[in-house]
């Protein structure tokens, strides 16, 4: 009984393995069709203040994702207002697994992938048919003190981990971590030092060419702050204190280059 459990549980996770494969040959590939992004709020732990938060969430809390998109497609030419759609579904109490620790091996990316496909498929979220990519933002009290875990987005798996603090000023700056996650599942490569959180010179700068250098008067998406000196840097906390550079448009298929 056991094997032919096993066995099915297998299937199952190639046919979701194959089906976002297939997926991924066309979602944000060449931008012709629709992408579709399903937002899922997640409550992290049970602090009714977290429940507050997440219940008052709306779906235009969300729309200046699609229109930073849009707005810096067409910045390349591109017209994107009829591709990118963005839902907000309803929340869900129960979190994914944890990413595996920083350095971990490959085989525990793997394990935690297939582990979040079976929490996933637990969940009845497994419905790629109607969306693309999935989104979970795991809103998390600031009373639990705790350190957030690093968010993620996996272009392999169409999937976005977002940790967060349920706070309303923090809205906004939420945004700013999605679209980062976002570009990650389109293609998208860090322009940062992960150790420092500085932007790296010059993939992590809007204008690497500027006279003066510094201040940079925006922060690239993937570069997550601006660069005030040689040594100091400040972390859009808004969608509109970032641009989209060229480097991140050719690596999400925007422009020639990367095709
Ligand atoms: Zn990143």
């Amino acid at each position: 009984m056991f094997k032919i459990l096993r066995i099915l549980f297998l299937l199952l996770v190639l046919m979701s393995v194959w089906g976002t494969y297939r997926m991924q040959q066309t979602v944000a590939k060449d931008w012709s069709g629709v992408v579709s992004i399903k937002v899922i709020p997640v409550l992290a732990d049970d602090h009714a203040s977290t429940r507050t938060f997440v219940n008052s969430l709306k779906r235009k809390d969300f729309k200046e994702v699609t229109q930073y998109l849009n707005q810096s497609a067409e910045h390349y030419g591109r017209d994107l207002s009829h591709v990118i759609e963005l839902e907000l579904a309803e929340p869900i109490d129960s979190i994914p697994p944890n990413l595996p620790e920083v350095g971990a091996g490959k085989l525990a990316h793997i394990i935690w992938s297939l582990k979040l496909r079976w929490w996933a498929w637990n969940n009845q979220l497994n419905d790629h048919e109607d969306y693309h990519i999935r989104l979970f933002m795991l809103y998390q009290s600031p009373a639990e003190g705790v350190q957030l875990r690093h968010s993620t987005g996996l272009r392999n798996g169409l999937i976005g981990l977002i940790n967060v603090r349920a706070l309303a000023p923090n809205k906004r700056f939420h945004n700013v971590v999605l679209t980062h996650e976002l570009l990650h599942i389109f293609g998208a490569s860090d322009k940062y030092d992960t150790r420092t959180g500085e932007p790296h010179y010059p993939e992590g700068y809007v204008q690497p060419n500027a006279k003066p250098l510094w201040p940079q008067q925006h922060a690239e998406i993937m570069g997550r702050a601006r660069a005030l000196s040689q040594d100091q840097h400040e972390v859009a906390e808004r969608l509109s204190h970032t641009r989209l550079s060229e480097l991140t448009a050719s690596e999400i298929g925007w422009t020639h280059s990367a095709n």
